[in-house]
């Protein structure tokens, strides 16, 4: 998709790096089903125990902490609700900026949940987190993002973990957006359990990881095979197992991004009226950008910049092509009309200074004639009123 268009929506997913598509085309040539004992499953149990290491080396866990799922989405899934399941929570207290995949799975978890509100500029008010966490009854279980999946804001992650030990809470951090993105360390963060995920980072899609501490017994989702020290049952996805590491393996090599990201929103404050920049008071993620321009859907300016052969993100894009104002702008107290107006431009590994070249061509541009159709019916209006 690179080689046509320019891609900036990383955080929707990351295109594969050549690394990576050498280890799973590699990885699929193995062939064996690590848990069969003859060489072909000895080989393929040792490419997953390999990259089992890698995956931990680079969050800063051990390999022992490291499950391997199918993505971001089952593994906070597996978080919250196998904990839930096993006993160990009896209410969940989840931030108001959470992926869906939180969000879903607290809700269905059959247990009180609280949100905790975020600031203007959305990070996650620690007052209040404390508050929930003193009024409700009963263990909890604490679960705060690493970074923000729409305007790259980061959570001060650490904190809510020394809150919630004050507690006798368990923590657990969705660091899917922060991978690759600046320091994601398990252990320096003191949290019980985080999720990652391998699209997010040139890996490919459907593979991720719940790295959780030993002494945390989950209950598995699915019945089966004692796969995975039996904490996920099901043949392992070897070649997806291989593509992650081999992404994993290559993040100390990409280049920062953040210089870019800032020259495309101060060109896009300076050029365009009524544009504004989400979360642009707090701590971010150097590869992402939100960006609203008043009155224009964000549907429209993402069509816009596709016939422009730009690609960038609407909304909440993970979900299913569908595009909803965004709960995380809403959260942070913006208005529906706001929170529709929004789109999100991410960078990553293979972007360039060409490409934010060509997004601000099309985008001012866009934005221009926006503006103006829009000057032209307020006129419309005014001269038959
Ligand atoms: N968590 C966050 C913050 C995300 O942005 C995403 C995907 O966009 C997920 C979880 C889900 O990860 P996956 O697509 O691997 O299921």
């Amino acid at each position: 998709m690179t080689n046509v268009a320019t891609y900036l929506d990383y955080n929707a997913g990351a295109p594969a790096r050549p690394a990576v598509v050498d280890a799973v085309v590699a990885a699929l040539a193995i062939g064996g089903n690590p848990s069969s004992v003859h060489r072909a499953g000895r080989l393929a149990r040792r490419a997953i125990e390999d990259a089992r290491e890698t995956v931990a080396e680079t969050v800063g866990a051990e390999a022992s902490e490291v499950i391997f799922t199918s993505g971001g989405t089952e593994a906070n899934n597996l978080a919250l609700l196998g904990a839930v399941r096993r006993g160990l929570a009896a209410r969940l207290i989840v931030s108001a900026i959470e992926h869906d995949s939180i969000r879903a799975a607290a809700e269905g978890a059959g247990v009180p949940v609280a949100l905790v509100p975020v600031d203007r500029d959305g990070v996650v008010d620690l007052d209040a987190l404390d508050r929930l966490l003193a009024d409700g009854q009963g263990p909890a279980l604490v679960s705060v993002m690493l970074a923000n999946n729409e305007t790259g804001v980061i959570q001060p992650v650490a904190e809510v973990a020394r809150i919630a030990r004050g507690h006798g809470a368990l923590v657990h951090s969705d660091a899917v957006q922060a991978l690759g993105k600046g320091a994601v360390d398990f252990s320096a963060l003191d949290v019980d359990m985080m999720t990652v995920s391998a699209h997010k980072i040139g890996g490919p899609a459907g593979v991720g990881a719940l790295v959780k501490r030993a002494g945390i017994d989950l209950l598995p989702l699915s019945l089966g095979g004692g796969q995975d020290y039996g904490r996920r049952p099901g043949t392992e996805n070897l070649a997806g197992i291989a593509g992650f590491a081999a992404a994993a393996k290559c993040l100390g090599g990409d280049a920062d991004v953040t210089a870019l990201r800032d020259r495309l929103e101060r060109e896009v404050l300076a050029q365009v009226p009524g544009t504004r920049i989400f979360g642009a008071g707090a701590a971010r993620v150097g590869n992402t950008a939100c960006i609203g321009l008043s009155n224009v859907k964000a549907e429209t300016q993402v069509m816009a910049l596709d016939l422009a052969g730009v690609l960038v993100g609407a909304g909440s894009a993970c979900s299913s092509g569908k595009v909803r104002p965004s709960p995380v702008l809403t959260a942070m107290g913006e208005s529906e009309a706001v929170a529709r107006s929004a789109i999100r431009v991410s960078l990553g590994w293979a972007s360039v200074a060409g490409d934010v070249d060509r997004f601000l061509a099309a985008y001012i541009e866009f934005a221009g004639r926006a503006l103006q159709a829009r000057a032209a019916v307020v006129q419309k209006e005014s001269n038959h009123g």
